[in-house]
Order: C-alpha cells, then structure tokens, then sequence
C-alpha cells in the first residue's frame, strides 16, 4: 500500500472563475475531470490538495487575465459574476458534500478535511462587488466569504492594485481610499481576512497601520529572488513578521523567476528556493503555499493539484523537518484562519 500525499491547505486558486468561464454553472467538470485545468476532484485527492482558499476573481468584460493597464470593472457586473461564482462552489456542495465544503472556520477547515471533501474558503480577489458603503459586505459574509483582498491588478473604489505588467518596485501609486480604510476595519470587525496579494506599497503601508488583524498575503514571492512588482520586498515581510502574518507562495513561474517569464519550464526547486527565503525573514509559522492554480503559469513538472507531492518532496530534500513540513503544507493557514476568522 502506499501512503497517502501530505495533506495541503491552499493559499490561492482560481477554480471558480474558470469554471464561471466554461459554463459550467454547476461544477460538473470539477467533478468528472479538467484535464487542461489544474485542479479537479481526482487530482486534489491524489495530490494531497485538501483545501484552500477559492478565489472569487472578476474578469473585465472583454475577459482574460491579460489586459494591460489595469482596466477598472463597473460594479454591477462584479456583483453578477461574482455571485454566479459562489452560486457554483454552493451547487457542488449541495450536489456532492463529500466532495466540496464551503467553510466559514477553522473547524469546518479541519472538520472537512478529516472527512475527505474539498474545504473551501471564499475569497473575494477584488472587492469591485461591494460598493464604497460596504453595502453587499455582510451579504456575501452571510454567503459564506471569509476573505477579501481590496483591490486586484487594477485601480477600484477602495484602492489600487499593482499592475500585472509592473516590474520593479511596488510603489506604483496612492494607497487605500476613504473606502478602502473603512473596508478594512468592516473586515476586521466581521473575522474576515484581509489579503494583501495584488495591493500596491501605499495601500499595504495603509493596512498595516489601520489593520488590527495579521498582514496576509495568500499568493506571492520574495522580491529579493524575483523582481515581479507583485512580489514583497523586506520591509514588507518585516511587517509581516511583526504582525504575525503569513504569506502563502505563489507558484506562478512569473513570480518565482529572476527573469519573471512566464515558461512553464521552472523548476520546483524555484518554490523551495522562495519557502526558504521566507521562512528565514518569516519564521517558518509564517510561510504557507499559494499555488495560484488555474490562475497561472506554474512548473509543468507539477502538472496541477495532483503535483503537490512534488512541492513535500522537495521540501525534505532541502533538509526540512516533518513537522515543519507539516507547518507549511497546512497547519500555518489552518492556524491563522482559526485567529483571524474563528
Ligand atoms: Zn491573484
């Protein structure tokens, strides 16, 4: 027999949205296989994928990941998109509960996970659905979304997003607005997480000065190996540490390489290399994944969720303990959902 892979909660994916961008309203492909995906049933479970924060990402209404500039998206059609999107992470769960969880703690985290089924945690990428007097925040809570991350690679109500194509610094512009501020402290009043991933330099200096929850980035690098603007410098990660954050790593190849391309031909080696930088600025409590999974480019050695194994590997390779291992794969974030969302 052999041993079951290592059990991984996830920092990021984009599952839904790609499942929003297929049409399949209910899920279903998640459930029979994506071949061309990264993540379905059948390869979570085979590579350890347990859960994970699921992204609620809004595309412009011309679609893709690619526009250049950072085009705004009007709010009326974030709300639609976004909650078809949770309507489908609802519909699996209703179809097949074994299979997918939508949870609202650490204990619904914990409790799916023993007993098999997919623990997802809803995450708005961009909170363009909101409006700038909060007026869907407790709707989509009471939906199920405990995490948001202000703004997405482009400009909205609450602040500014780096944009995708920056390189170099990522002090590319103001920070939050009166709405972004008020946003913050709304979270940190209703136990929802506030990601930093995808924030400009002012805007993150905003929230660790208004924040009263721990600075977290669910998917990036350490701009020290990396230049991608999306990518934390120091001082960042000191802030990070001091506020006992966690920053998941991104496994984009465009966020682990030196040359930032995007080429699938990058190897695993790349994520140990960043986990390591981090952990030493970090502390390994601080270091968690955040694989961006069907939001990416990520090494074609890992194929998608059933290459987690891969990541554990190399991990012991480099000359980690189990328990810290352990740590990394899933106990950081369970542990910081149970202190930022309960
Ligand atoms: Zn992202």
């Amino acid at each position: 027999m052999t041993t079951p892979p290592a059990q991984v909660f996830d920092g990021h994916n984009d599952l839904l949205y790609r499942l929003h961008e297929a049409g399949d309203p209910d899920g279903t492909t998640f459930l029979k296989g994506r071949p061309d995906g990264h993540i379905d049933l059948d390869r979570c479970r085979k590579g350890g994928f347990a859960g994970g924060f699921f992204a609620v990402w809004v595309p412009p209404p011309g679609g893709g990941h690619d526009l250049p500039g950072g085009v705004p998206v009007a709010r009326d059609h974030a709300l639609s998109a976004s909650s078809q999107m949770i309507d489908i992470a609802c519909s699996l769960e209703t179809a097949r509960p074994d299979a997918l969880c939508v949870c609202r703690s650490a204990s619904e985290v914990r409790a799916a996970m023993r007993a098999g089924a997919i623990a997802a945690v809803l995450h708005l990428e961009g909170a363009e659905a909101i409006g700038p007097d909060l007026e869907a925040l407790e709707d989509f809570r009471a939906r199920g979304v405990r995490s948001i991350g202000p703004v997405w690679s482009r400009p909205n109500v609450f602040g500014h997003g780096v944009p995708l194509s920056a390189r170099g610094s990522p002090d590319t512009g103001p920070g939050l607005t009166e709405a972004g501020k008020r946003l913050v402290r709304a979270c940190n009043r209703l136990g929802i997480l506030v990601d930093l991933s995808h924030m400009n330099a002012a805007g993150f200096r905003d929230v660790a000065r208004i924040s009263d929850a721990p600075l977290v980035v669910t998917h990036a690098g350490a701009r020290a190996l990396a230049p991608s603007a999306r990518n934390l410098d120091d001082w960042q990660l000191d802030a990070i540490r001091e506020s006992g954050g966690i920053v998941g790593v991104n496994f984009a190849a465009a966020a682990l390489r030196p040359d930032g391309r995007r080429d699938p031909d990058t190897p695993v080696s790349l994520i140990v290399r960043h986990i390591l930088y981090l952990a030493d600025r970090l502390g390994v409590e601080g270091v968690a994944l955040g694989s961006d999974f069907d939001g990416a480019v990520v090494p074609s050695a890992l194929c998608g969720a059933e290459g987690l194994a891969a990541v554990a590997a190399a991990l012991r390779q480099a000359g980690l303990k189990d328990a810290e291992i352990r740590a990394i794969l899933s106990e950081n974030w369970l542990g910081l959902i149970g202190r930022v969302i309960g």
